[in-house]
């Protein structure tokens, strides 16, 4: 394997980052190295700029799919410190390591190329719009998807602040659910001269977060990975000549379940409708950005056990879910998916951090799992 050519790919990946749902260069790159392994099958966008790379035994028989992923998306980030291979796209920023995980597939299918393998297919799938959410429900309704009877799908992440090369294995919620609570206040503006004929928002907003704080951290005092924060309040511009009309706040939400966050919108929306009884105007709620918990099915965690413990890496067991989501949970609905972490060492910057990059020593470690998961499959 050329593994330096693989970080070069990795490092270019990461100068041309792409936000959610625009990933046509990245898209295209990928297309262009899966092309070289000349797979059965390639199908491109997917679900908006998905690609699949589909490899099938030379028989054209199989009785199992096995699903790999990586996805494609960057983030709107500023990339504060200046890397050779800093990125060339303003504002945006490959700041999960998505770049690194495409380099890892990419380095997998030249695997499954030189393989001569029998009654299995191997789907190496590069999702869109990982980090919105939004990416894996439109592959699911995408037909050219849904007619692929998938057995089983893998994924891995990255984990900044962890050993390097250790992997890391969770059985149940890998990662939690999430969702974003936007709520918005409509009242009346008005000349700040005459507030008596407008309806201003503010004292119902400082009301509803006292109440909804309150409520949401005793609600979670049965769930550790249980939390809420506020992401945004907005209200009127900064200046002193008008009432203003309309407020909004974000909450970003995540629970252990699904099931409980699901309570949590629950109790939101009493909250707003408490808050609404002396207010003039009208409160809405709206749920954005939900993001399914990533549960892993048992069968997949114990062969990225075996596999890790064949290859003589470390491993370890998490107690806990990670408190970010994924949208690789979405994909759990449709057929049984694992989600397992590299640790990328002890000093690196944080995930979604503007001094954050992937660290190529994961890219041997990543295919190499991979690779073996194949073979146990
Ligand atoms: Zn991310
Ligand atoms: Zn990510």
């Amino acid at each position: 394997m050329d593994y330096p050519k693989l970080v070069r790919l990795r490092k270019e990946l990461h100068q041309h980052p792409e936000l959610s749902g625009q990933e046509k260069w990245t898209s295209a790159r990928i297309i262009s190295e899966l092309q070289i392994f000349n797979p059965g099958q390639l199908m491109e966008n997917l679900g908006g700029f998905g690609v699949a790379a589909i490899f099938i035994p030379e028989n054209g028989r199989f009785d199992k799919t096995i699903l790999f992923r990586a996805e494609l998306d960057a983030l709107p980030l500023h990339e504060s410190w200046d890397l050779p291979h800093s990125s060339k796209n303003s504002g945006v920023m490959h700041a999960c390591g998505h770049d690194g995980h495409m380099a890892i597939l990419l380095g997998l299918a030249k695997k499954i190329r030189k393989k001569t393998f029998s009654d299995k297919r191997y789907i190496l799938l590069f999702q869109p719009s990982e980090e919105t959410g939004r990416g894996s429900g439109q592959l699911l309704h995408d037909d050219r998807f849904k007619d692929l009877r998938i057995d089983c799908g893998y994924a891995l992440h990255n984990l900044p602040g962890y050993r390097e090369n250790t992997v890391y294995i969770k059985y149940g919620t890998f990662a939690c659910a999430s969702a974003g609570f936007e709520i918005v206040f409509k009242g009346k503006a008005s000349h700040a001269a005459y507030p008596e004929q407008g309806v201003n928002p503010a004292l119902t907003v400082a009301g509803f977060i006292r109440e909804i704080s309150h409520e949401l951290s005793h609600f979670f005092e049965d769930d550790s990975n249980g939390k809420h924060t506020f992401t945004f309040i907005k209200m009127g511009e900064p200046a002193f000549g008008m009432s203003p009309g309309e407020a909004k706040v974000g909450i970003t939400v995540r629970a252990s379940t699904d099931e409980k966050l699901k309570e949590a919108f629950k109790l939101t929306e009493s909250a707003v409708s408490q808050s609404g009884k002396y207010f003039k105007g009208t409160i809405t709620l709206s749920r954005k950005e939900p993001f399914t918990a990533v549960i892993n099915h048992q069968d997949g965690v114990d062969k990225v056990k075996k596999a890790t413990q064949e290859l003589g890496l470390q491993i370890e067991e998490l107690t806990d879910p990670l408190p970010w989501s994924e949208d690789f949970g979405e994909f759990g609905k449709k057929f049984p998916v694992t989600l397992f972490g590299i640790g990328a060492g002890m000093n690196g910057s944080p995930l979604h951090s503007e001094t954050y990059d992937f660290n190529d020593r994961l890219i041997e470690t990543g295919i190499h799992i991979f690779e073996k998961i194949m073979e146990l499959e």
